[in-house]
């Protein structure tokens, strides 16, 4: 490898490096995206530029392909379908991976007599968790965009035909390897597609984005176990970025929504305690005008907004801005408090009201929004519900239940701002609709705080 190559490996690195380090705070994320993506394209144009490659037009041909899908389809997406296109682009590069170690060792294997035993481990293990990370992804997708049910699907001895699965994948890679059998190898990627199905089909509700964290993590270590077949060093360094950042984002999901990551993995959300809202509906609830809810907030002395998934859908980040610039101008101390899992995706709210360019100062974390909230004269929940329901303290069985959550109760009056009694992702009422100290503004957030913004304007 020349000295060059080396070089430009050694800046395509330095930029995922910082790219993740940009990525880690909301003020900084742009200009990591910016960093990872030259790091790729860099990394690209070396590949191409070392002259050793054959088919160079029909790697380029795969290039525009990708581009022709990938670019309208990342620009389009919604905020709220992100996780479903970070599921399929995931997917896709575990897959790649699997296919490419598995090309490189047959064309290894039948030109060489010696394939190292390091060679035939990154192999089998290239091929075994990219295929379960490529097949794994697809389900999670479908469950995410509901073309199939977002429930978990637990089959019968479930348990045991995956770990029947496991066993012969690794059977098939143990003896496949050594043989140089492209059947077998071809074989060993069926099975491990069939793998990846089974992991992910008995998932369900709110763990689906954590599962795809975690899929993201295999896929990072399969890129660089493929880097180690294909004696690529750049691959190495990606991948085990990818892997560890991955595996550390699936344990702060975890951590944040109080769930071991075996239990989420294994037991996912099957116990649903708490009736259906439609037989809550009858129960009586307050609910208030835009005009009660400007009063409300108008006099009040300290309101703490917490923004949900709702928030998200209504596209009102602008209209709550706009709401929380009006108090602010009359003398209300407002802040936000912001969940880790709010939203569908870690940093959704951040990302939202940074659309609105809601100032960083105002968005207080989870632990500083919970301090704040006993004195606050009333907390406005908009969109958000499973973040802030009391079930996670009070249930034990919930699915929600050992979550921090936001304790809005803690504040003088509650507002709700939601279109029905409808429950969150995770499926389970919260009694604190139904609690004396809160009012429902019912409807969409962005016209009822419209509403909301025009009645404050006139107090
Ligand atoms: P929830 O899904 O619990 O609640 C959202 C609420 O928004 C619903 O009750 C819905 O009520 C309301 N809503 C929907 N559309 C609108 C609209 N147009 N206008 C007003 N309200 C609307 O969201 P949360 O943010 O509270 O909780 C996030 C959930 O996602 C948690 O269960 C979390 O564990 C899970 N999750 C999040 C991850 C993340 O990284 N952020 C990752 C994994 C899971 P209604 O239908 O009555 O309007």
């Amino acid at each position: 490898m020349s000295n060059g190559v080396l070089f430009g490996d050694l800046i395509a690195a330095v930029c995922f490096i910082l790219a993740l380090k940009g990525l880690s705070a909301p003020r900084t994320a742009r200009y990591g995206n910016w960093a990872g993506a030259a790091g790729a394209a860099l990394a690209v144009i070396i590949s191409l530029s070392t002259g050793h490659l054959q088919h160079v037009g029909l790697i380029l041909l795969a290039v525009v392909i990708g581009a022709v899908i990938g670019v309208p389809a990342a620009t389009r997406v919604k905020m709220t379908a992100m996780p479903q296109l970070v599921a399929i682009f995931n997917g896709v590069g575990g897959g790649a991976a699997a296919v490419v170690a598995l090309v490189e060792f047959l064309t290894v294997a039948h030109n060489s007599s010696l394939i190292s035993a390091g060679d035939q481990v990154a192999t089998v293990f290239t091929i075994l968790v990219g295929s379960v990370s490529f097949s794994g992804s697809m389900i999670t997708f479908a469950k995410l965009q509901e073309l199939m049910t977002t429930r978990p699907v637990v089959l019968p001895a479930g348990r045991w035909i995956s770990s029947g699965v496991f066993a012969a994948a690794i059977v098939l890679g143990i003896v496949g390897v050594p043989v140089r059998s492209t059947g077998l190898l071809v074989v060993l990627m069926l099975v491990s597609l069939g793998l990846g199905v089974l992991f992910v089909l008995p998932v369900g509700g709110a763990d689906v984005p954590i599962v795809i964290s975690l899929l993201n993590a295999f896929t990072g270590l399969t890129v660089a176990a493929s880097g180690y077949v294909l004696g690529n060093t750049l691959l190495i360094v990606a991948g085990t970025l990818v892997g560890a950042s991955g595996t550390i984002l699936t344990r702060l999901m975890a951590a944040a929504m109080g769930r071991p990551i075996t239990g989420i993995l294994f037991g996912a959300f099957r116990a649903q305690v708490g009736g259906p809202a439609a037989a809550a509906e009858n129960r009586p609830v307050r609910s208030g005008t835009p005009e009660d809810i400007a009063i409300l907030l108008g006099y009040a002395r300290k309101v703490i907004i917490v923004p949900g998934y709702g928030l998200a859908v209504a596209q009102g980040q602008h209209t709550i801005r706009e709401l929380a610039d009006l108090l602010a101008a009359r003398g209300v101390k407002v802040a936000y408090g912001i969940h880790p899992v709010a939203g569908r995706m870690p940093g959704h709210m951040n990302v939202l009201l940074a659309e609105a360019n809601v100032p960083y100062e105002a968005l207080l974390e989870m632990d500083e929004a919970n301090s704040e909230l006993s004195s606050a004269d009333v907390a406005l929940v908009v969109g958000a519900n499973d973040v802030v329901n009391p079930a996670a303290k009070t249930t034990p069985g919930a699915p929600i239940y050992g979550m921090p959550i936001i304790n809005v109760d803690q504040a003088a009056a509650v507002v709700f701002c939601k279109r029905s009694l409808r429950p969150g992702f995770a499926g389970i009422e919260n009694e604190l609709l139904y609690d004396p100290k809160t009012t429902l503004l019912f409807g969409d957030a962005k016209e009822s705080l419209g509403k909301v913004v025009a009645a404050v304007k006139s107090l």
